[in-house]
């Protein structure tokens, strides 16, 4: 059984299914060192003068975890909490979950440990410039390619982007999740919450769902639980409850999931947002609801509360959002779990996509772009589920986990690597 405590870090959450997938599959040791440790990690500082005229010197790191499938790919996080171990953990999902959606690309992250939602815009663009500045050796669109994550934008990438073209020319490949204006894709900034709304569809009918009867909580109405909300109510489904890192909302008879958008655009807080009743971050756990989507930060539901969700399935859209003890507790209530590592991989999967189209100088319209992410996201959920038929007992994150080690294993064998 897993440990009971509250607070289980990225890095054990990760390392633990990683292993239980390992055991399944029979992994012997030295070959799970390797696939447990990154091939390179970059630690780096970034010293900028803040409004406050003082010099605040923050801590940036890339971690380039395993590139047997392809170039290293991974979003680039700014908060506070960044660590050279969240960000190892982080790296590692991200190469298992290009090999889940069989994307031609590794696994990496990065991290800068700065409160940048608390900073101005002129500030949080020079530490942008200043960590690119510092890891631009080993980045570019044929070995290391970063993205948005948490409290990073498409405004963020095109600061990064042309810092590296002042170095080696206009380089757009070198990120994606850039904006329109400047070589990003059509359906970027959906594509995560999009990803989601695809695995909802395909789990709905055999779990006895349908969009109407279908009411959904949101924990983190940021860029993923955002558009995920959006893109279930256009389906007909109803969010019932959402938060922030302020504070959250309910309204049984649904809240309007574009006008909370919109309100979160313009800076509101998610509990000012009227018409709604302001509740504490544990009783929007307790909301009864069908589709319960964590996309704010990892670890948030585990031992000590996971017994209060009520919902009759899970979408993963934060990275590590359940810790083991409450995946397993959930799992005894008979709660479906569709699991991070293939849940919310559609904001990489466009980000191919987009790379795809920077390397070609080319452009698809949104359509074509939502077409193959749906295809894409589709393809990988029916071959997990065919898996966990052919493993009996298997959960649907220890098949998907197990799906992306043998691939890798096999990309770095037929290379040579082990
Ligand atoms: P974001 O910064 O746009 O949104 C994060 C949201 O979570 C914000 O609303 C924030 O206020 C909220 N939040 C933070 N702490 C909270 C707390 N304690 N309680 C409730 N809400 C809290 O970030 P995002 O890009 O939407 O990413 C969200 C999650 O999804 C992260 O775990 C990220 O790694 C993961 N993810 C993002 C993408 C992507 O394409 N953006 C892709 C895959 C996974």
């Amino acid at each position: 059984m897993a440990d009971d405590r509250a607070e289980v870090s990225n890095f054990e959450i990760v390392n633990h299914y990683f292993d239980l997938a390992a055991d399944r599959l029979g992994v012997p040791e030295d070959i799970r060192a390797v696939l447990r440790s990154a091939y390179r990690e970059v630690q780096v500082q970034i010293p900028v003068r803040l409004s406050d005229g003082k010099i605040h010197v923050y801590s940036g790191y890339r971690v380039q975890h395993n590139g047997a499938r392809g170039p290293y790919k991974g979003g680039i996080r700014f908060h506070p909490e960044v660590d050279l171990d969240e960000v190892r953990a982080l790296a590692s999902l991200m190469t298992w979950k290009t090999a889940i959606a069989g994307i031609p690309f590794g696994g990496a992250k990065g991290g800068v440990n700065c409160p940048a939602d608390e900073l101005e815009r002129s500030e949080v663009q020079a530490i942008s410039r200043s960590f690119m500045d510092k890891i631009e050796k080993v980045l570019g669109p044929t070995r290391d390619i970063p993205a948005p994550d948490v409290n990073t934008n498409a405004q963020v990438m095109a600061w990064m982007m042309d810092e590296y073209g002042k170095l080696h020319g206009h380089t757009p490949a070198v990120v994606t999740g850039k904006p329109i204006s400047l070589e990003g894709s059509y359906g970027r900034e959906a594509a995560t919450g999009r990803g989601l709304v695809y695995l909802y569809r395909e789990a709905a009918p055999s779990l006895g769902l349908t969009p109407s009867e279908t009411r959904v909580v949101v924990q983190g109405y940021g860029n993923v639980g955002s558009w995920a909300a959006r893109i279930m109510q256009q389906l007909g489904c109803r969010l019932v409850a959402a938060s922030d890192a302020r504070g959250a909302i309910r309204h049984d008879g649904g809240i309007d999931a574009d006008a909370l958008a919109e309100h979160v655009a313009a800076g509101g807080r998610v509990a000012e947002f009227p018409g709604a009743e302001e509740i504490s971050p544990e009783e929007l756990l307790a909301v009864e609801c069908e589709v319960f989507i964590p996309a704010a930060l990892g670890g948030m539901i585990h031992a000590q509360n996971a017994d209060l969700l009520n919902c009759r399935v899970i979408i993963e859209g934060a990275n590590s959002p359940t810790t083991p003890r409450a995946d397993e507790i959930l799992t005894e209530k008979g709660v479906f779990i569709v699991p991070d590592v293939m849940a919310n991989a559609g904001g990489v999967v466009v980000s191919y996509f987009e790379w795809a189209q920077n390397l070609q100088h080319f452009r698809w319209d949104e359509r074509e772009v939502n077409d193959k992410l749906g295809t894409i996201m589709r393809r990988a959920y029916r071959e997990v589920v065919a898996r966990t038929k052919e493993d009996e007992g298997t959960s649907l994150r220890v098949a998907a986990y197990a799906m992306g080690i043998e691939r890798v294993l096999e990309a770095a064998r037929t290379r040579g690597y082990i």
